[in-house]
Order: structure tokens, then C-alpha cells, then sequence
């Protein structure tokens, strides 16, 4: 609206020098200059009216936008007070507020707020973790309790265990446990084995190294016989299975020790039932036959001459029939031992049957054969054996053969087994050889 419609109004040019002043001032920024009133209700205190209004207005509203500005630069710095103390996890701090209901306060009420939202929150939330931290701790505690109980009858089992068991350091090979059994095993006490290095349980350190190796490769060695060592020095056969395990947070090695000593024997002992004949002490026929063949075997190899021969005892059922069976057999070990004591060393000789031997000679012709077999028969004839005053004539028969290039055993044997027929047929108490025809000699 044009200011001339406005009646009453004075228009600018015509106003006095007070009020274009005042105008001048408030375009500076100066709103702080009032006219003076006439209160003349006259046009020129209307103006004055209207400038002071004017300047009183703006006046304020400059104030009150350089005040808000001051706040809020103000509350922004609390805000970001309290905020880094919040992050730090103090929630016991609120912003100040002035009340006054605006933006500034309604911001500042709503961060207090939010803060003890906060609180609350976090008093939850460790009230929880305490009581999450006393669990564990309850859970740890029986945990460890029912290890040491399980580690407890663990031991209790190894100490009851009926084989020697020792635990010992898998790094330092210290014995942590033994059983009275492994301490009887090594000749000494539980107290004095714990504490100690492993005895020897290996013949060389190789060994010992290949025991490590195997152990650290599968965690376990299985049935592994081995000469060990006690502390007093002697020595036997043990068989030994070993596993890794972690004992008290420790990594041990368990190891169980079977004595072999008596097994050993027995082993021996039925080694030697097996390949000797109990009456006379000869190879049996079946231990004869192995060995022979292996002679045999090196004979073909190396091309070298065997001669093989059977022995019987002529009329041998008379004896066990005048004498009884308890002097045939006193008889049949006189006979062996004679016939052992005219062979070499590497002479076998065994027990083809009842009261049959059967005899390979390697490194012999036929002819040296005969001559021990001969040799053989004479010694057998000149035995005096008598049984109460009774004298016993013993005597063999013997036949002998020379083994063909690559002939197989048991053909030589049956050429054998037909001189000796020959030698019963011509009469007994002889010995007679069969030469190979010339092409096969
Ligand atoms: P030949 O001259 O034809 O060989 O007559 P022989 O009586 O020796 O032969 P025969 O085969 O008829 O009899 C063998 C005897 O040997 C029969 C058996 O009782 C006896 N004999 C076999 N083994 C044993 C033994 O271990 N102990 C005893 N005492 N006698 C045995
Ligand atoms: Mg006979
Ligand atoms: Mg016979």
C-alpha cells in the first residue's frame, strides 16, 4: 500500500530532522533511538508513535535472535559436555535447563531424559553381567572340581590297573606316576621311581628316537617289543604300548609294560618241542624237512653236491617185544646219539619215523656218504647195550643217494627209502648206495 493513501500519515521529506535521524540510526543497526512524544495526538507524534513501535519491535526481535544465538551456542557445549561424559559410561550427569519451553529446553529435557534412560539401562545390563560372572564362576569352580575328581580316580584306576602302567613327562621323560607293578617291574619302590628320568626302555638311541617319532606322529605305539633295563642293571624283554594324553594340564605319555620274560620261555619252549624230538633229540621229520630244504635250496643255488641217506633199526619190534617198549626207547636215544656224534656240524639229522632217521650230508659225494653212513652202521653194531644181564645186538640198515641237480627232496628221499629196502632185502646190518646214472651224477 502506498504510504500517501494512508491518512494522516506525513510522507518522508516533510518529516522533521528527529525522525529522519531516527530512520538513519535504525538502517545503521542502531535500534536503541526514540523520538520524544507530544502525546499531541497531532500527526507528528503519530509518527514518533509508529518509529518508536518500530524501533521497540526491532529492537527486540535483534535482542532476541543475539540471545538465542548466545544459548545456543551455550546449551550445544553442555549438551556436548554431558554427551563425552555418557560415552565415557558416567550417567549421573544431566544438563542444566532454563525452563523457558522453547527448542533450546525441550532439547536439553530430552537429553536428560535420554541419559537416565541410559542409566537405567546400563545399571541393567551390568546387574546382569555380575550375575552372569558369578555363574561362570559358580560352573568353573564345579568344573574343576569334578576334574580333579575324574584326575583323582583316573589315578586311583592306574594304580589298581593289573598291568605295570607308568605316566611320564612327554618333554622331560620324568615319571609322574607308577603303579607298584611297573616299580616291582623295575626292581625299585613307587617313591624312588616318581620323580626319576624314564628308565631305559630302548636298546640304542635310535631307537629311542623312532619310539618319539611314532608316538608324536599317531599319539600312540602299539605292541612294540623291547629290551629294557632296570636300575639295576638287568635286562629283559618287555612289550610296550604308549599313548599321549594331557593329565593336569601336562602332556604325558601313559606307558604299559608287559613282562615277555615268561612268555620268552614258553615261546622257546615250545620252539624247541616243536622242532626236537623229545625221545632222541634229533630234528623232528617236519623241522628236518624245513632245514633240508633250505640246504637244499642253497645247494642248487651254489651248485654244490648233497647226499641223503635213511637209517632203520633192524628188527626193532623184537626188541620192544622181548624187552618192553621202556628199553625200545632207551635204545632208539643210544642209537641217535651214536649216529650224532659221527656227523659234522652242519649234518642234519632226523627223525623220519618210528625207528628211522633220515640224515642230509651237504658238501658230500655219494661215496663220502657211504663212508659215513658205513662208519655209522659199524658203531651202531659195536654198541653194547644190555638190558638185566640180557645183551641186545643192535643194528641198521641204511640206504644212501647222491641228490641230482635240482632234484626235489622228497624224490631223493623215496630213492633213499628204496636202498634202504635193498639193504633189508640183501640182508640187514649194511648200507647200500645208489649211484646216479653218469648223465645225472
Ligand atoms: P625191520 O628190520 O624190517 O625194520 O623190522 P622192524 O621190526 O624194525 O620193523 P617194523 O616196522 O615191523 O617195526 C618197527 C617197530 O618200531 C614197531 C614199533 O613198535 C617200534 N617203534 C616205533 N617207534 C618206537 C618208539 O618210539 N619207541 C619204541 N620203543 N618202539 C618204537
Ligand atoms: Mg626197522
Ligand atoms: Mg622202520
Amino acid at each position: 500500500m502506498d504510504s500517501r493513501d494512508r491518512p494522516g500519515l506525513i510522507i518522508p521529506g516533510t518529516l522533521p530532522a528527529a525522525l529522519v535521524e531516527g530512520f538513519f540510526r535504525l538502517c545503521q543497526g542502531d535500534f536503541s533511538y526514540r523520538l520524544p512524544r507530544t502525546l499531541a495526538r497531532d500527526d507528528e507524534d503519530t509518527a514518533a508513535f509508529f518509529f518508536n513501535t518500530i524501533a521497540d519491535e526491532l529492537d527486540r526481535i535483534m535482542r532476541a535472535s543475539r540471545d538465542n544465538e548466545a544459548r545456543l551456542a551455550c546449551a550445544v557445549e553442555r549438551l556436548a559436555d554431558a554427551l563425552v561424559r555418557v560415552a565415557a559410561g558416567d550417567f549421573t550427569v544431566q544438563v542444566d535447563r532454563d525452563f523457558r519451553g522453547d527448542a533450546i529446553d525441550v532439547l536439553a529435557f530430552l537429553v536428560n531424559n535420554t541419559i537416565s534412560e541410559l542409566s537405567a539401562l546400563a545399571g541393567a545390563s551390568e546387574r546382569r553381567a555380575e550375575e552372569d560372572r558369578q555363574r561362570l564362576e559358580r560352573l568353573v569352580d564345579r568344573r574343576t572340581q569334578e576334574l580333579r575328581e575324574s584326575e583323582e580316580n583316573f589315578r586311583t584306576l592306574l594304580a589298581a590297573a593289573p598291568v605295570p602302567v607308568l605316566l611320564v613327562g612327554l618333554d622331560d621323560d620324568l615319571v609322574r606316576f607308577s603303579n607298584e607293578r611297573a616299580a616291582d617291574l623295575f626292581g625299585t619302590t613307587v617313591e624312588d621311581l616318581v620323580g626319576r628320568r624314564m628308565p631305559a626302555l630302548h636298546a640304542s638311541e635310535e631307537d629311542r628316537a623312532r619310539f618319539r617319532e611314532r608316538l608324536e606322529a599317531e599319539r600312540r605305539v602299539d605292541a612294540l617289543a623291547v629290551p629294557v633295563r632296570t636300575y639295576g642293571g638287568e635286562s629283559f624283554w618287555s612289550l610296550l604300548n604308549a599313548r599321549t594324553l594331557v593329565s593336569g594340564g601336562e602332556k604325558l605319555v601313559m606307558i604299559t609294560l608287559t613282562d615277555l620274560t615268561e612268555q620268552k620261555r614258553v615261546e622257546e619252549q615250545l620252539r624247541v618241542i616243536a622242532t626236537t624230538d623229545a625221545l632222541t633229540g634229533t630234528h623232528t621229520r617236519r623241522h628236518f624237512f624245513d632245514l633240508a630244504e633250505v640246504e637244499c635250496g642253497r645247494s642248487s643255488r651254489h651248485q654244490r653236491p648233497i647226499a641223503v641217506a635213511l637209517l632203520d633199526l633192524d628188527h626193532f619190534k623184537l626188541v620192544n617185544d622181548r624187552f618192553g617198549h621202556p628199553v625200545g626207547d632207551e635204545a632208539l636215544r643210544l642209537v641217535a646219539e651214536t649216529v650224532r656224534e659221527k656227523l659234522r656240524r652242519h649234518d642234519l639229522l632226523g627223525r623220519y619215523g618210528g625207528e628211522e632217521f633220515a640224515l642230509l650230508l651237504p658238501e658230500t659225494s655219494l661215496e663220502g656218504a657211504t663212508l659215513v653212513v658205513e662208519r655209522i652202521r659199524q658203531a651202531v653194531a659195536a654198541l653194547e647195550f644190555a638190558h638185566q644181564g640180557s645183551v641186545i645186538d643192535l643194528t641198521i640198515s641204511a640206504g644212501v643217494v647222491f641228490r641230482r641237480p635240482d632234484e626235489p627232496l622228497a624224490s631223493a628221499l623215496e630213492r633213499a627209502d628204496a636202498a634202504l629196502y635193498a639193504a633189508k632185502d640183501q640182508g640187514r646190518n649194511r648200507v647200500c648206495a645208489i649211484a646216479n646214472p653218469p648223465s645225472l651224477v
